[in-house]
């Protein structure tokens, strides 16, 4: 699985952070989200969907 910011729509409420420490981090130079992993594992997977719903834009996709 692949994780992709749209950082047109991020806007650094870094709920993502709070639902997949391990995934995603915020950028403190631009304060928007950064994806951590090129490839999530899949034990990571259930977290990173967590952060999907979390994200009060719908700044993040999730691909595979
Ligand atoms: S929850 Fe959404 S808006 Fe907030 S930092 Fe993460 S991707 Fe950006």
């Amino acid at each position: 699985m692949k994780a992709h910011i749209d950082l047109a729509l991020c806007e650094g409420y870094a709920n993502c952070v709070v639902e997949a420490d391990r995934v995603f981090d915020i950028d403190e130079g631009t304060g928007q989200a950064v994806v951590l992993l090129a490839d999530i594992p899949a034990e990571l997977a259930e977290d990173a969907r967590r952060a999907r719903e979390s994200c009060p834009v719908q700044a993040i996709r999730l691909d595979g």
